[in-house]
């Protein structure tokens, strides 16, 4: 019997292993297995910055398993803003959830990392033996610092998933905190409505690699029954998937239906012009895997923002 629970579980990819586990037939590589239970935490659940409320949540539901995703999360301009919270609440949320964890001899943690922690004095690719090489990206130091710590824990079975840029169903879409694709979905579907131009961030230049939550979210689920190595794994397509914002733009307007004035506001800043990862330790070990297309996981965004707005974190 194992119970998993999964904190930040009313979040993007909180939500999609939700989504996953529900939807996926019962006993398949992704679906539930026979003697699980899936517990899917929110903050409203116990505040994880305090430690009396993080052992109460442990307390409450002795999880077997734990894949820990709650955290302080923004895009480029959120994180540059609040560096110092960025730093005190995740310190403080993996410090107890991991030590809830170990208290409570939960066999299992997966906790999440991201490439937005790695230097960008590497050399690129990005991989799995590069995290704590150098500074991080002076525009997320908070985060990167609190949340490189994860991986420095307690020498039992705690490992950590390091995703690239993840978009899909149930994102942020405020217009200023968000990251880069929800925040450009919400504006393109205004702009549309409002016949205002599309104001695009940046020079559009910058080159990400993206991941579909849903995708994301089996890759978790593999991990976590699967990978039973501290070392952190990379969850990512391909270096060769890279995808310029003005791409993503191009992508957006066509899903939107949007026919007004497009430009990009090049006084916006970039955040770094590139930062591709290698997957290639995790293709190795997963065996054969389908990404969704990009176009078609766009698609479902766009489509979920649109049908769900009232109820988008906007
Ligand atoms: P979301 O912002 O969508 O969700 C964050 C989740 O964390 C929510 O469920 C939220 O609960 C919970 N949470 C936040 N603060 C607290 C708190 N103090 N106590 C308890 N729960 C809290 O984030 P994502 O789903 O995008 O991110 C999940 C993980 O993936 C994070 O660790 C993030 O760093 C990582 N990641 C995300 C990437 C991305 O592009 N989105 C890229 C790489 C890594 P509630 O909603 O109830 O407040």
């Amino acid at each position: 019997m194992s119970r998993i629970l999964v904190t930040g579980g009313s979040g993007l990819v909180g939500k999609a292993i939700k989504y996953v586990i529900e939807t996926e037939p019962e006993g398949s590589k992704f679906g539930k297995q026979p003697g699980e239970t899936w517990i899917f935490a929110s903050s409203s659940e116990g505040d994880l910055r305090d430690p009396v409320a993080t052992d109460a949540l442990f307390e409450k539901y002795k999880p077997t398993h734990v894949i820990h995703l709650a955290a302080l999360v923004g895009g480029l301009f959120k994180n540059m803003k609040y560096k110092l919270t960025f730093l005190r609440d995740n310190t403080l949320i993996n410090d107890n959830v991991l030590r809830s964890a170990y208290t409570h001899q939960t066999s299992k943690v997966v906790s999440c990392l991201s490439t937005c922690v790695f230097s960008d004095k590497v050399e690129y690719p990005l991989d799995e033996n590069k995290v704590h090489l150098g500074p991080p990206h002076e525009s997320n130091f908070g985060y990167a610092h609190a949340k490189r710590m994860v991986d420095e824990e307690f020498g039992c079975n705690f490992t950590s998933a390091i995703p690239t840029n993840v978009f899909g169903p149930y994102d942020n879409f405020d217009l200023e905190d968000s990251h880069v694709i929800p925040g450009l979905i919400h504006k393109c579907v205004l702009a549309k409505k409002n016949g205002t131009p599309f104001v695009v961030s940046g020079t559009g230049k910058p080159l990400r690699q993206f991941i579909y939550s849903r995708d994301l979210a089996k890759l978790f689920i593999w991990q976590l029954r699967h990978y039973d190595d501290v070392e952190p794994l990379i969850l990512s397509v391909g270096e060769d998937e890279e995808v310029s914002i003005k791409q993503v733009a191009d992508a957006i307007v066509k899903e939107v239906g949007f026919e007004g004035n497009y430009v990009f506001d090049t006084t916006r800043a970039d955040g770094q012009f590139r930062k591709p990862a290698s997957n290639k330790k995790l293709l190795s070990l997963v065996g054969d895997f389908q990404f969704t297309p990009f176009e078609q996981a766009l698609h479902e965004t766009v489509k979920w923002f649109l049908d769900n707005y009232d109820i988008a974190r906007t």
